[in-house]
C-alpha cells in the first residue's frame, strides 16, 4: 500500500503546469484530489515517476455564472453542492454531485479530475453527456474547448492529449420548459453507480422538442442512449411514452457484467432508471 517513488511539483499556473508536462511527458501526471491517482499508485497500479499537484493554481477553482455556468476544474463536489448560485441555475449538478461517495471524498473529489479519470462507473459523464456541457483544455499549443459528446472515448480513456489539462467545464442553465436529473443505483459502500441514467427534456407547450439522455456504469464508457431521445422527440413525455422510450435504453450498448451486477441486471436496470430519470426531467420541465 505504498506507492513507488516520485517526483513532486506544486505548479501555481496553468502555464507552469503545461511546461512541466512537457518536460517529463509519459513520466507525469496531474494531481487533482487524488481520490483516484493515490489509489491506483498505492496499489502499484499507476506508478507516475513525477507527480504535478495543481491544487495550488487558484484560477481553477471556483463558479462563475454569467449567462454561462463555467466551474474550474479543480472545484470539488462538495463546493458545487454548496453554492449557492448553482441552486438555481442548474439544480441537478448539487443533485449529482450530492450522491457522490461519502463527505470525505466530495470534500476532495474534483469535477475535472472525475471527468479526465474516466471512471465507467462514475457519475458526472453522465450528466455532462446529458446537459451536452463543454469542456475547456488548455496545452502548449493554447486553448481548445471539446464537446462532451466528444470527450469520453473508452474506459477510462478520453479526447484529452497528455499534455493537455481540464481547466474548466462549461453548461448552459436551463430555462422555463426545461429539466433535468440524475439517478443512480449506488454500490452500497463506494457509491459509485451500478447504474445511473441522466437525463434533459425540453417541452415546447405540451410536446418533447428536445431530449438527451446518457447511461453510466453500465458499460465501459457514459454513453448517450439515441433510440430513447429519439422516441421522447414529438411525444406529449407521458408515462406511456416514457416507458416506450425508456424500453430502448441500452440497445445497442457495450453492457458489463461484473462481481457487482451481471450483464443481463444491468441491461434491465438500466431501462428502470431511465425510466426514472426522464420521469423527474419531464415533472421538472413541466
Ligand atoms: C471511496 C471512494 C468513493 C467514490 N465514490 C464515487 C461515486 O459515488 N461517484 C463518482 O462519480 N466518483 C466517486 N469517487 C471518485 C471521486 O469522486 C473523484 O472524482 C475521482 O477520484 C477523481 O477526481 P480527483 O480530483 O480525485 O482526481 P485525481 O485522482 O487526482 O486524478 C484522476 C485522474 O485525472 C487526471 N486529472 C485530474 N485532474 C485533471 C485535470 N484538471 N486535467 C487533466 N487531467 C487531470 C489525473 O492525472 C489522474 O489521471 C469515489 C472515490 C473514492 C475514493
Amino acid at each position: 500500500m505504498i506507492p513507488s517513488a516520485f517526483e513532486y511539483h506544486a505548479p501555481t499556473s496553468v502555464a507552469e503546469a503545461i511546461s512541466l508536462l512537457g518536460k517529463h511527458g509519459d513520466e507525469a501526471k496531474i494531481l487533482a484530489g487524488g481520490h483516484s491517482l493515490l489509489p491506483a499508485m498505492k496499489l502499484r497500479l499507476a506508478a507516475p515517476g513525477v507527480l504535478i499537484d495543481i491544487n495550488k493554481i487558484a484560477e481553477l477553482r471556483g463558479v462563475v455564472i454569467n449567462g454561462s455556468v463555467n466551474i474550474g476544474s479543480m472545484t470539488t463536489w462538495a463546493a458545487i453542492e454548496q453554492h449557492e448560485g448553482l441552486r438555481s441555475a442548474l439544480p441537478v449538478l448539487g443533485e449529482t454531485v450530492s450522491q457522490i461517495g461519502d463527505l470525505q471524498v466530495r470534500n476532495r473529489g474534483t469535477l475535472g479530475g472525475s471527468l479526465a479519470h474516466a471512471d465507467p462507473s462514475a457519475d458526472a459523464p453522465a450528466l455532462i453527456l446529458a446537459l451536452d456541457a463543454a469542456i475547456r483544455v488548455r496545452g502548449p499549443g493554447g486553448e481548445r474547448t471539446i464537446a462532451a459528446g466528444d470527450f469520453f472515448t473508452d474506459m477510462l480513456s478520453t479526447a484529452l492529449e497528455p499534455d493537455e489539462i481540464i481547466t474548466a467545464i462549461v453548461f448552459r442553465p436551463l430555462g422555463a420548459g426545461e429539466g433535468a436529473a440524475y439517478v443512480k443505483f449506488a454500490h452500497p459502500a463506494s457509491r459509485y453507480a451500478i447504474v445511473g441514467a441522466a437525463a434533459y427534456v425540453k417541452l415546447d407547450g405540451a410536446k418533447v422538442s428536445a431530449c438527451r439522455v446518457a447511461v453510466t456504469g453500465a458499460g465501459p464508457k457514459a454513453e448517450r442512449q439515441p433510440e430513447v431521445e429519439q422516441a421522447m422527440l414529438g411525444g406529449d413525455g407521458g408515462d406511456e411514452a416514457i416507458a416506450a422510450a425508456s424500453a430502448k435504453a441500452g440497445e445497442g450498448m457495450d453492457i458489463l457484467g461484473d462481481i457487482h451486477a451481471s450483464e443481463d441486471y444491468r441491461r434491465a436496470m438500466v431501462k428502470v432508471y431511465m425510466k426514472r430519470a426522464l420521469t423527474t426531467a419531464v415533472g421538472r420541465a413541466r
